[in-house]
């Protein structure tokens, strides 16, 4: 019994590891007296709770078993691979195991689909109520919301869970139709739909009423799939933006294709995942979320991809030089969060600082500012040498050169596919 428990966790936990949309990173405990719950590190992923808390989840599938087919997913019906299913009990149980020994403080729960949308989500529930409500559960659970799953079900996943997600998997209809003909897009777009309206209605009555349920408290988020079709960075980005706008999205995940199988439609077996790609997606995503940028500044059809060399910020100052210099000490908040090398905190730190005396480079380096790039883009209480007589070219190659650039050699080949 013991045996194959430890068997599913390790099938399911493996299964369950191309979902990024919990913000995995791996953890390692060891189990000194060899119990169940030696996880290794498998299994064990980070999230974030409502108010921002980052906590150790179990990230496990129900099952790997599904009966769609989806080129990019490892766990498609055709492909040949060892199958396995919890119980609702075995999942309940593992959760309060683990919880128990302090191995985690939450669940992250997906699934293939087996035998239909409705019959798996119900599933999938049935956990996290029994979790709420037999085991008196208070961790935190993320269950993934299934495709083409009813509003009655939506409803009730949302009582019980933290947070909720639908992924999104590829960025647009077209490519899914591509790799996943046998799924329809209105089936990811429902449940989003229905989860957006539940919070939205949760909200206004709660003012109202005190002891209304709390319904998904984390909100909901979603994942794309970058690199298995040949969408630009605007095309993910746009896409990022509709969901984020649409749906309230608490965030969006990207995930870089990891090469699983020789299939025409996908980059082959032998290409990189593109990870410094998907680098520059998250930091686009941070600027259009915290910097008051919009996806047509950053990457339209002159620019349809982003470029790996620099960040998106750097790249867009570089290519819009009519905004700069900016000067430090008169400024108004929006303008000089678009300085690269200069953060949130630096903008706020530069605010108050800026009250008491004019700032100078000094000042800055003390605050925070990466002066190694923010230089070139400003004017302060100190000589502004570096704007003079360079153009974008030269003040990037100044500063290509004076940064490690620690993914440049892993600038990744499958992007040249496209
Ligand atoms: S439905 Fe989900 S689990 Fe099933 S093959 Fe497609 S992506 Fe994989």
């Amino acid at each position: 019994m013991f045996d194959r428990i430890k068997e599913k966790l390790e099938i399911l936990a493996d299964a369950a590891k191309y979902d990024v949309s919990c913000s995995s990173s791996g953890s390692k405990r060891s189990n000194k007296n060899k119990g169940l719950g030696n996880s290794d590190g498998m299994g064990i992923c980070h999230s974030y709770t409502e108010d921002g808390r980052c906590v150790s989840l179990l990230k496990i599938l129900l099952t790997n078993h599904c009966i769609f087919d989806c080129a990019y997913c490892v766990t498609r019906r055709s492909n040949d691979i060892k199958r396995a299913a919890f119980k609702v009990q075995e999942v309940v149980d593992l959760t309060i195991n683990f919880y128990r020994r302090n191995y985690i403080e939450g669940l992250f729960l997906s699934s293939g689909i087996f035998k239909d949308a409705d019959f798996t989500m119900e599933r999938l529930i049935q956990v996290a109520k029994k979790l709420r409500l037999e085991e008196n559960f208070n961790g935190y659970i993320h269950l993934k919301s299934i495709p083409g799953a009813n509003d009655e079900l939506m409803y009730e996943a949302g009582l019980y869970a933290d947070r909720l997600s639908v992924n999104i998997e590829i960025p647009t209809v077209s490519g899914l139709k591509k790799l996943a003909p046998e799924k329809d897009h209105a089936d990811f777009i429902k449940p989003m739909e229905k989860v957006k309206n539940e919070i939205i209605q949760y909200n206004s009555e709660k003012k109202l009423i005190k002891s209304t349920p709390k319904y998904a408290p984390a909100g909901q988020s979603t994942q794309m799939i970058v690199g298995a079709t040949g969408e630009s960075d605007r095309e993910i980005m746009l896409s990022a933006n509709h969901y984020y706008k649409n749906y309230n999205m608490k965030r969006v995940y990207y995930s870089g294709y990891v090469p699983i199988r020789n299939d025409p439609r996908l980059p082959s077996l032998s290409s990189q995942v593109p990870m410094l790609r998907e680098n520059r997606l998250y930091q686009t995503d941070w600027l259009m979320r915290f910097y008051g940028f919009n996806v047509n500044e950053l990457l339209n059809q002159q620019f349809p991809n982003l470029d790996v060399e620099v960040d998106p910020k750097l790249s867009w100052a570089l290519r819009n030089p009519q905004h700069f210099p900016v000067d430090i000490n008169r400024a108004e908040k929006e303008t000089l969060l678009r300085i690269p090398g200069v953060g949130l905190k630096s903008v706020s730190k530069i605010l108050n600082a800026r009250k008491y005396q004019k700032l100078n480079y000094d000042h800055l380096k003390a605050i925070g500012v990466a002066l190694n790039r923010a230089r070139y883009f400003i004017i302060c209480n100190s000589r502004g040498w570096e704007t003079r007589d360079l153009d974008s070219a030269k003040i990037k190659s100044l500063i290509l050169r004076n940064s490690v650039g620690k993914f440049r050699k892993e600038y990744s080949s499958q992007l040249s596919l496209f």
